[in-house]
Order: C-alpha cells, then sequence, then structure tokens
C-alpha cells in the first residue's frame, strides 16, 4: 500500500493508487436503449438461428437443382414466396415457385435461379436458363448463427453493432457494469454563470461545461451542482450534496493559496485523502479522496489543468469502474516535429497536434500560454510526454503520445489522416 505523504506522488503511482480504491464491479440489468457505451457482464447466446428458415438470396425462382441440370427447361410455376409471405407448398418434380430476396425457400426446392437467368413463358409458365447446383443462392437455416450459441463476449463494450445483434435476438434489457453517477461542483470567488458578463476580477464557468462533456464521452449521467464561493461551509454544504452521487468532481480550491478550502473541508467531513499533489505539469495539486461509496476528485481550477487531470485520472478511473479492459488514453510513439524544453521535475503533459503522415506519427508541440489558456489548447488533439527527468528533446526524437478523444472525432481527423 501507499502511504500518503507530503511527498509527490509520480504519476504512475497515482494512477495506481486510484484504480485501488474503486468498488468491485456492480451489475445492473438496462433497457437496451440505455446501454450504449457500458459493458457487457455476461455472455449473450442467440434465442434463435440466424436465419431462421433457408433463405433467397436472389430475387428468382425457387427449383429442384436436379430439374434444371439440363436447361434451358420449362418448369411450372405454381406461386410466389415474397419475404414475410412463405408459400407453404412441396416442391414437385417439374415445379418451382418465384422467390423474392429474403423470402423463405419453400419445401423441396435446394436451390434458386436468377430472375436475369430466366424468362417468364407465361402465367404458369417460367423458362430456366441456366443450371444452378445445390444449395445456390439460399443460406441455410443456422447458416450465420445457430440457436444457443455465444455470440457476445462478456466484456464486449456495447457500441452500435453490439446493441444491434442483441436486439436480433430479442434482447430488450441486458446485464452491464454498473456506471458512476457524477457531481461537478465548481468552487472560487470569481466564478460566475457562463450566461452573465464577468466584471473585472470574475471569470465564466468553463469547467463544469468542460467536465460535463468529458463525463458525457463516458456515457455518465451527470448533476451538475450550483457554483460555491470559497467559504468552508458552504462547500461543506455543496460535498455533503454532491456526495448523493458516487463520483464527485470539484474544480478549484485544491492548491495552497489561503481560500484553497477543499482538502481541509474533505477532512473535516470525514472523507479520507488517498492522495494530494502529483509530480505532473499540468495539474500538481489534485486532490483524491473517499467518502463512504463515493469517490472525490477535487481537480484544479485551471481550465487546461481541469481537463488534463480528468484525462489522466478521472477517465482511467471510470474506465476500470465501468468494465473496460483497457483504461486508459491510447498511446503511440511518433516523431518530435519540433525541440521542445521544460523544467525537470514533473512528468509534463504537452497539448500537440498529432498527424498520421508518411507512416509514421508526426508531433507538432503547440505553443499555448500554459494550464490557463484553454482557447490555445484546443487546437490540440494529443498530449506529448515528456519524462520528470527530460529537460530538452531535441526535434526528431521518437517521443510518447497520449491520444485525446478528439483525435479520433469525425471531421476532425488532421488533414492527413483520411476520414471516409
Ligand atoms: P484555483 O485552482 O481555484 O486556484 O483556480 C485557478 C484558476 O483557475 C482561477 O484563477 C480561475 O482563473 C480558473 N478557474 C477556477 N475555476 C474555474 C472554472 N470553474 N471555470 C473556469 N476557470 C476556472
Ligand atoms: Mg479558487
Amino acid at each position: 500500500m501507499f502511504e500518503v505523504s507530503a511527498k509527490m506522488l509520480s504519476y504512475a503511482d497515482a494512477v495506481e493508487l486510484i484504480q485501488q480504491q474503486l468498488p468491485p464491479p456492480a451489475v445492473v440489468r438496462l433497457p437496451l436503449s440505455m446501454s450504449s457505451l457500458k459493458v457487457l457482464a455476461e455472455d449473450v447466446v442467440a434465442d434463435s438461428d440466424i436465419p431462421p428458415f433457408d433463405k433467397a438470396l436472389m430475387d428468382g425462382y425457387a427449383v429442384r437443382s436436379q430439374d434444371v441440370r439440363k436447361a434451358p427447361v420449362q418448369l411450372h410455376a405454381i406461386g410466389i414466396s415474397s419475404a414475410g409471405r412463405p408459400l407453404a407448398c412441396k416442391l414437385a418434380p417439374g415445379q418451382c415457385v418465384q422467390i423474392m430476396t429474403g423470402a423463405v425457400v419453400p419445401a423441396g426446392a435446394d436451390a434458386v435461379q436468377r430472375v436475369e437467368k430466366t424468362g417468364r413463358i407465361n402465367d404458369s409458365t417460367v423458362e430456366i436458363l441456366e443450371a444452378v447446383s445445390e444449395g445456390e443462392n439460399i443460406l441455410k437455416q443456422a447458416g450465420e448463427v445457430r440457436r444457443g450459441q455465444v455470440v457476445l463476449r462478456k466484456g464486449t463494450v456495447l457500441t452500435a453493432v453490439p446493441i444491434g445483434v442483441l436486439a436480433a435476438f430479442g434482447y430488450t434489457h441486458v446485464s452491464c457494469y454498473a456506471a458512476p453517477r457524477a457531481s461537478i461542483v465548481s468552487t472560487g470567488d470569481e466564478i460566475v454563470e457562463i450566461t452573465e458578463r464577468p466584471e473585472t476580477g470574475k471569470i465564466r464557468n468553463s469547467n463544469a461545461y468542460m467536465l460535463h462533456a468529458q463525463c458525457r464521452s463516458l456515457a455518465l449521467e451527470v448533476d451538475l451542482l450550483p457554483i460555491v464561493v470559497d467559504d468552508p461551509g458552504e462547500l461543506k454544504k455543496a460535498l455533503s450534496r454532491a456526495l448523493l452521487n458516487e463520483l464527485v468532481l470539484f474544480t478549484g480550491g485544491v492548491s495552497m493559496g489561503e481560500f484553497d478550502y477543499l482538502p481541509r473541508v474533505l477532512k473535516e467531513s470525514g472523507a479520507d485523502i488517498i492522495l494530494h499533489k502529483v509530480a505532473i505539469k499540468p495539474g500538481k495539486p489534485i486532490l483524491v479522496g473517499r467518502k463512504d461509496r463515493s469517490l472525490i476528485f477535487g481537480l484544479p481550477g485551471n481550465p487546461v489543468s481541469s481537463f488534463v487531470t480528468f484525462e489522466l485520472f478521472v477517465r482511467p478511473a471510470v474506465r476500470k469502474w465501468m468494465g473496460f479492459a483497457g483504461s486508459g488514453l491510447p498511446k503511440i510513439w511518433g516523431n518530435l516535429l519540433r525541440d521542445v524544453r521544460q523544467t525537470p521535475g514533473r512528468i509534463f503533459f504537452k497539448a500537440a497536434l498529432t498527424a498520421y503522415t508518411n507512416e509514421q506519427f508526426q508531433v507538432d508541440p503547440l505553443d499555448t500560454q500554459g494550464s490557463s489558456d484553454l482557447t490555445g489548447f484546443a487546437a490540440a488533439n494529443s498530449l506529448l510526454v515528456v519524462g520528470a527527468d527530460v529537460s530538452f528533446l531535441p526535434a526528431g526524437s521518437r517521443v510518447e503520445v497520449l491520444l485525446l478523444d478528439r483525435y479520433f472525432a469525425a471531421g476532425d481527423s488532421p488533414p492527413s489522416l483520411e476520414c471516409v
């Protein structure tokens, strides 16, 4: 176990320590329409064969292949089988049935000849122009899936296609790993609602909306709580409201400033402080605590720090909580396009624009005004990782990069990464 001490934790130790705080995965049954981006908590079996009958794959005529071996031959057409309207019959020698794609192949038929290779002589006679072999243009019952077969494994992330598969087998509800509901609380005397024009010294509550979007990207339900002033009593009240949810995100008030009351308020409220301060840039003052069934994050107020610490600590924790196999951001290695310098001591997650060109990732570090410059950061789609002991990375270095959601966002790929 790690000790909470005055010593700053490393990034890796902090991630590990947070992961140890997570509750064991809980399983919930959700309506299928509410299951998007959850993780399946059980194997799912097919309740029926697919297709459930021998199915025509072409428009044409269902025939006995032996009858048309010496085509061209004329057959007696005895009816129509269309999708959803099967023809109850059994083909006798010399007979055929007009059939549509998706329709049930009538008993006795063992092949379908495509309409282009037939000619209608009159109402009851059809000429089959070419032979077909047994089974041609038919998908046999259970040709795709057999009843009882496992069609989705526990651990599958429920994106559109698995949800379609569940629907195909009649699952109206599905067992998934539970996700925490989140409370978001912005703190600070200077913070005003985004509907206001801030007076001198004030600043709009952008973090709450950004964190809300980050939570929504994990499909979390969120309560956006009112802004709290820098007052221990008010913070305490806000904390007890926020603790109704299992995931509590505070932003602001976690540094060493005189009015940064959150660490004290958490302690006085009986929360366990798991960690305070991690050797990272941006985001050093991050605070993590636990009370009852809630995990509490105090994220630094500077918007870039708030965003980055969510990505580095909250997202992996929530993903593990929700049963995802991989918990962190996608990591790649790329070619650094420009020199990067930093004061060593803390691992640096620097805004970067990464593109895949000339068969490798090219990493362009961005010049921003630092952890308050969210607008400058908005051009980034990735975080360049500069080790804590590194002071200089020359252009051309092979560098580690974490890809942000935005890297994959539709319409937002770097010019070289073609979107279809
Ligand atoms: P703090 O971590 O409370 O010291 O806040 C650091 C800085 O982050 C403040 O001076 C604000 O400029 C900014 N900040 C704090 N909270 C927010 C917020 N909710 N939205 C936008 N900016 C914020
Ligand atoms: Mg503050």
